[in-house]
């Protein structure tokens, strides 16, 4: 017989971790299932190590970019230092969440958890069950269907971040914002990067000017793009990959790092035998209020088939334990924000003009250069633009920043959009000179007259 607890969580995701904290500091049972590290992809493998690896990179980087300042410096990496100093950081948030779910008492069971029937899940020699299973297995890297790729040892987001040092040559399969991170990141530490891409341009579902803005600093940093490309066979021998493209020109490295995207973690999960249905590419099938085809069962995050980003499964957490504390609340009425952190940045808030067109939503937009804002120009900043949109009444709905800290920048027009602002409420709004945010209201300020 499965032992009866209060509440099942698969997986310590961004999700998933603090609503089995929240519920076992409340007093209440909670087993938590992990098969890997404590805190998930971003704390292990994606976010913090990946953010800790570009602060060195955008360091060098821009100690190398300074000469218009009349600054000359000669940059030399200690690429061991760096990969170690990024472990720890990573390690220091793993060693966080180990102690957190330690001190509200989770019950961990170290294994991976699959269904065994109606809310009901096994894994490390334990059965349990309860009235209420959180499912948060995230997802893996995929792996493309490329000749002679299994078998070598290729890298993923999984064990990039376990280098010593990088290798002198890497090509990076993917040009989405994970091959775009760690690509640039290593060109700009020392290794000479080629990043393979099947579509036309980089970070294809993103704006087109965007991303040639993207391109364009990618190429000053010396970062080689193959695009329009397919990787179609990939042999490595003596230390070396060589990857051959469809237009048969060979690329070689000493690295071959796969971020061609990724693929929902449930393969192991058995979930038909609760009830629970998949999508046809895997994810869990959930309604508005997160819940699957299994009452009782729910999934949040990346799993549940959801643009995947850790804020999304963190926000997921709280509108879960609001349904769960009898308030519920619908995943959908919030605004998407994210940013790829390459230098400049690309931030997003809200729905692009086609997005917005797309919805029926007679909408325009206004675009400012970052040449047109002192602070780009005071401090050799001067590569992007921020774009707004805005729907027929003034409402915001949208804004498109590239540029120098974006991601910092751009919070105050998700800010604006959550509570229903107009380009004329950002108009009135007093900037500090000189700086990035003070571009904000001379944009909006744009569309006191008609689009040019
Ligand atoms: C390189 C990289 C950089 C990224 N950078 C950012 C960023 O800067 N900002 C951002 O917002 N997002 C970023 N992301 C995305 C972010 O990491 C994910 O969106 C986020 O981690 C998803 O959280 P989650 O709760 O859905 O699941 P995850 O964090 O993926 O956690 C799922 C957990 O479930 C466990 N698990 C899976 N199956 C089972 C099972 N059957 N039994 C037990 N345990 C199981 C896994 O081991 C894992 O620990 C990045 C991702 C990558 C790969």
């Amino acid at each position: 017989m499965p032992e009866d607890v209060d509440l099942i969580v698969i997986g310590s995701g961004q999700g998933g971790k603090p609503l089995a904290e929240f519920y076992a500091r409340a007093g209440r049972h909670v087993v938590l299932f992990e098969r890997g590290r404590v805190g998930g992809t971003c704390t292990n493998y994606g976010c913090t190590p990946s953010k800790a690896f570009l602060a060195s990179a955008h360091n060098a980087g821009r100690a190398r970019l300074a000469e218009p300042l009349g600054i000359h410096a000669s940059v030399r990496v200690d690429q061991r230092a760096v990969m170690e100093r990024v472990r720890r950081v990573r390690d220091l948030w793993h060693d966080g969440a180990e102690k957190r779910v330690a001190d509200a008492k989770i019950d961990l069971i170290r294994a991976t958890g699959a269904f065994t029937d109606v809310r009901t899940v096994a894994g490390g020699g334990r059965e349990v069950r309860a009235p209420r299973v959180v499912i948060d297995t995230g997802q893996d890297p995929a792996l493309p269907p490329i000749r002679g790729l299994a078998g070598t040892p290729y890298l993923t987001n999984a064990t990039w971040f376990d280098q010593e040092t990088l290798a002198p040559r890497t090509i990076v399969l993917g040009g989405g914002y994970v091959g775009l991170e760690l690509g640039q990141g290593a060109q700009r530490l020392g290794s000479a990067v080629t990043i393979v891409q099947t579509g036309s341009r980089l970070l294809e579902h993103e704006e087109a000017d965007a991303t040639a803005v993207l391109e364009a600093a990618f190429r000053v940093d010396g970062v080689a793009l193959e695009l329009n490309a397919r990787a179609e066979s990939v042999r490595y021998d003596a230390g070396v990959f060589a990857l051959t493209l469809a237009s048969g020109k060979i690329l070689e490295g000493e690295a071959l790092l796969v971020a061609t995207g990724r693929t929902p973690a449930t393969a192991d999960l058995t979930a038909e035998r609760s009830g629970i249905e998949l999508t046809p590419r895997g994810f869990v099938r959930v309604d508005e209020y997160l819940q699957t085809t299994c009452p009782g069962v729910y999934a949040l995050g990346d799993v549940a088939n959801q643009p995947a980003f850790t804020h999304v499964s963190w926000e997921d957490f709280r509108r879960l334990r609001s349904t769960f504390d009898g308030t519920p609340r619908r995943r959908d009425d919030r605004v998407l924000s994210y940013t790829t952190f390459t230098e400049p940045q690309l931030a997003r808030t809200g729905l692009t003009l086609d997005e917005a067109r797309a919805k029926g939503i007679d909408a325009s937009a206004r675009t400012i250069a970052l040449e047109d804002v002192a602070r780009g120009t005071e401090w050799n900043l001067e590569t992007g633009f921020y774009r707004l949109v805005v729907g027929p009444d003034g409402k915001i709905l949208g804004a498109t920043l590239i540029g120098y800290e974006a991601g910092e920048i751009i919070h105050t027009l998700a800010f604006a959009i959550e509570r229903g602002a107009t380009w004329r409420d950002l108009d009135d709004f007093v900037g500090i000179h000189p700086t990035f945010g003070e571009g904000l209201p001379s944009l909006a300020r744009l569309f006191e007259s008609e689009a040019t």
